[in-house]
């Protein structure tokens, strides 16, 4: 297992716009600070733009969404009624070869509010002009997930969110552990040791699926081993997408104080407990129960609870503890 300070290079797409690639309709761009100046120690960006793919051009017309909410159409803005060319074979097509590559990644972030990358509320007009009230996916962005369900996507603006951000990155590195340690290397055991090292993460997050993938695995070992791993990963990547409270963090950390419990004095315990309580009550961030936690397990706790991605599930220089 690789430790997570040393984890490089875990490629994951974005728009093109969102890096500062000048390709927006009116040659500006859209860049984002966080991806620029945050992730790019970490993330190997592939950026793409599905418009200039698509033979658009830079600058070129507006689009929007008209029509079906469930089904739209992308047209150029300034077009009549009369000459509204449906533009989305034209797109989808240029996004194929794109689409294919992201087998390979490990996210994606898409600039909101785009007819073509927009992840969620993109307006839809109707013929009236008028939006409906039902929003939706830019053309790229429902195409990438549906062909891609268990990749981690979020949008430039919804990273401004430190609960969101956390969350977008912590499955991130998620996505990319699994997809070395177990489809590149696929094994039961593999598996096994994968579920291992996520046990308490999944614990924050999701208590059911935490116990469900548990008991899958306890009386798995003779199942097809595809079938078993994708399965797993189905509901492993649904159940962290899960936000952790507060109190779910608490009741986890006050699980793995117990492997301490031989190791810790009672003070030093009582302290250790108001700060969780401190953490549960939003006196504090995160990282302040944890790296207390944290220290004592580095000293004290066993390979099996240092090994806990929920001690450190991405590289803690990120800061993104210190923000939830
Ligand atoms: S939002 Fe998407 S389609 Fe629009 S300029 Fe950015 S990358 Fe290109």
């Amino acid at each position: 297992m690789q430790p997570i300070s040393t984890t490089t290079d875990i490629p994951v797409g974005i728009s093109a716009c969102v890096m500062g690639e000048e390709v927006r309709f009116n040659g500006g761009h859209s860049q984002s600070r966080i991806c620029r100046d945050q992730f790019t120690s970490h993330f190997k960006f592939q950026t793409f733009c599905p418009e200039v793919a698509a033979g658009f051009g830079i600058p070129r017309p507006t689009m929007r969404l008209i029509g079906d909410p469930n089904d739209p159409t992308l047209i150029f803005s300034k077009t009549t009624n009369e000459t509204e060319e449906n533009l989305n074979q034209r797109l989808i097509d240029a996004c194929q070869p794109m689409l294919q590559r992201c087998r390979d990644l490990d996210g994606y972030i898409l600039k909101k509010d785009s007819p073509s990358c927009g992840m969620e509320r993109v307006k839809i007009y109707q013929p009236s002009g008028h939006p409906h009230e039902q929003r939706g996916a830019g053309l790229f962005a429902r195409a990438l997930m549906a062909q891609y369900p268990n990749l981690p996507i979020e949008e430039d603006g919804r990273l401004n969110d430190p609960q969101l951000r956390e969350n977008f990155v912590m499955r991130v590195f998620a996505h990319h552990h699994f997809r070395k340690e177990v489809v590149e290397q696929p094994s039961f055991h593999n598996l096994l040791q994968f579920h291992s090292s996520y046990k308490y993460l999944l614990m924050a997050h999701h208590q059911i699926a935490y116990r469900n993938l548990g008991k899958m695995l306890a009386v798995a070992h003779n199942e097809p081993l595809d079938p078993l791993i994708t399965t797993y990963f189905d509901q492993f990547m649904a159940a962290i997408e899960q936000p952790a409270s507060r109190g779910a963090h608490c009741n986890v950390m006050q699980h793995i104080m117990g492997y301490l419990k031989q190791s810790v004095d009672s003070t030093a315990r009582q302290a250790i407990l108001t700060v969780f309580e401190q953490y549960r009550l939003g006196e504090v961030n995160l990282i302040t129960p944890m790296t207390l936690l944290s220290h004592y397990i580095n000293q004290n706790g066993s390979d099996y609870i240092r090994a806990q991605r929920y001690l450190e599930p991405y590289p803690a220089h990120l800061g993104l503890r210190n923000q939830v």
